[in-house]
Parts: C-alpha cells; sequence; structure tokens
C-alpha cells in the first residue's frame, strides 16, 4: 500500500513512520510512506501557508491552492488518485473497522491542517472522508495522522508477522483482548493462572474468551450490546455489568 502525507511538519511523520515495525515494513516494502511538504506547493515568495480568516477572529487559516497542488502533485507520483482523508476534530471517531476498511484501499493519502484549520474549499473539492482521532482539538493533525497510519498499516497483510496478531486483539472482533502474561510464572508474590500452565490449548482458548468477555463488561460494558456473543455469554456479560457474579464467573 502506498500512503502519503501531506503537511508542515514532514520530518516529524518520517521521523516516527521510520521506527520500528512501520519502518521494518517500509523497508520489507510492504508499505510506501511519503510525507509532502505543504509550503513546497506554495506561489508566494514569503511561502506563507496560511492567511487571516475572512469574516475576522483569531487563527489563521491554511491556504486551498497549496494543499490542492500538492494533491494534484501526489496524484501525478503514485499514477492514480489516492483516497483522501483529512484529519480533523469535525471528523467520525477513528474506530478499528474504519481502519479496517482503510487499509484495503490500494493507496491513501492524508492531510493535516495546522492553525485554525484549512480553507473549506479545498475540503470540499478534494477530500473523501474527514477522521477524528477523538472529541478533543490538537494543533496540528500531525500525531492524529500518524495514530490513523499506525493502526491502517498493522492490518496490512506482511506488517505483522501473522494476520492473527490484530484478529485478536481488542476491538478487532468487538470486544477487548483477554489479559497477557510473560515469564516469570510468579512475580512479586503473584502467580500467572494456572491454567496457562496446562498445555491444554482447547481449555486455554475457552479461558481467553470467558475472560475477554469479562473485562470488556467490566471496563467496556457499552461495547456489550453489540458484541458478538451467544446467548449464554450475553446473559453472563449483562449478570457482570449489573454487579450479579453468577457462581461460575
Ligand atoms: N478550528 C478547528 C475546529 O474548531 O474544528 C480546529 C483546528 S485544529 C487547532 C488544527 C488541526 O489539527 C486541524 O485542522 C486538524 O487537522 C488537526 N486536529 C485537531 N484535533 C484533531 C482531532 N481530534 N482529530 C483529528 N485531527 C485533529
Amino acid at each position: 500500500m502506498r500512503i502519503d502525507v501531506m503537511t508542515l511538519f514532514p520530518e516529524m511523520c518520517e521521523r516516527v513512520l521510520g521506527e520500528s515495525i512501520l519502518g521494518r515494513a517500509q523497508n520489507k516494502g510492504v508499505i510506501e510512506v511519503h510525507c509532502h511538504q505543504i509550503r513546497d506547493y506554495t506561489l508566494n515568495k514569503q511561502k506563507q501557508t496560511d492567511d487571516y480568516p475572512y469574516g475576522g477572529g483569531r487563527g489563521m487559516v491554511m491556504y486551498a491552492q497549496p494543499i490542492a497542488d500538492c494533491f494534484r502533485a501526489v496524484c501525478e507520483q503514485a499514477g492514480e488518485r489516492p483516497y483522501l482523508v483529512y484529519m480533523s476534530p469535525q471528523g467520525a471517531v477513528l474506530t478499528q473497522q474504519k481502519a479496517k476498511e482503510l487499509s484495503e484501499k490500494p493507496n491513501l493519502c492524508v492531510l493535516c491542517g495546522h492553525y485554525e484549520g484549512v480553507d473549506e474549499r479545498v475540503l470540499d473539492a478534494f477530500v473523501d472522508e474527514e477522521i477524528s482521532v477523538g472529541d478533543y482539538v490538537l494543533t496540528g493533525g500531525e500525531l492524529p495522522a500518524l495514530v490513523l497510519i499506525d493502526c491502517v498499516s498493522r492490518m496490512i497483510p506482511g506488517v505483522l508477522a501473522e494476520d492473527v496478531c490484530f484478529e485478536e486483539e481488542s476491538h478487532y472482533d468487538g470486544l477487548l483482548e483477554y489479559p497477557q502474561y510473560t515469564r516469570p510464572a510468579e512475580w512479586e508474590g503473584r502467580p500467572i493462572p494456572d491454567i496457562l500452565l496446562s498445555g491444554h490449548h482447547k481449555n486455554i482458548a475457552a479461558w481467553r474468551r470467558r475472560e475477554a468477555i469479562r473485562r470488556t463488561a467490566q471496563k467496556r460494558p457499552d461495547m456489550i450490546a453489540n458484541a458478538p456473543l451467544t446467548e449464554e455469554e450475553r446473559a453472563w456479560a449483562e449478570a457482570l455489568i449489573q454487579g450479579n457474579h453468577p457462581v461460575n464467573a
């Protein structure tokens, strides 16, 4: 997958995306990331990227022209028009499901705003979707773009060692993940659950399923209504939420 980022801070994005799993995925050629400096597309001598808002008010607004020309250059370099996402506190809040959907696009381009945001006309002209990382406001779209790209990339085949790595994690199937432990088997008087030492894969899988439901009910009861549960599991989860812990809990 090819991912383009349009930003005033390309070095910031390149540094983060060049580390760890995403850095290795780029080295392997599984993903290709290109960060573009919007300022390079300005037409004024001062290379100014923003101006005062029409109608008055505080802050500065990013010009439409450099963003439009930057996107046109990205389209040309990519050989086709990528799906364009604008990181915005006004977009729908990012979910695992949305990230999975985006991971299936051949090309993705992410626009990072700054200051008061971006001239609305360039959003109207080019943006396919606005995505937010939460109901709060940050100074720029770079951190949200990095969150989005990280989340999308790890679901692209070949980025993680195996697909099950993300398929078993929190949110993929509407539940939180079961608790995880590593060596030693006892740490500061706290042993791991015996079942994990039993070597009985079927029983371990059943325990993990039960723990995933238990912690979802306890930490995120709002997720239980839409979680894919059997009738029996749902009754147990609802009892946990109401505090009526059944005997076999
Ligand atoms: N004036 C805008 C508003 O009230 O909707 C907020 C602008 S914000 C200070 C500057 C930029 O940061 C935005 O253009 C956007 O790209 C990014 N940004 C801020 N908060 C964000 C969030 N929660 N999710 C995604 N992007 C965000």
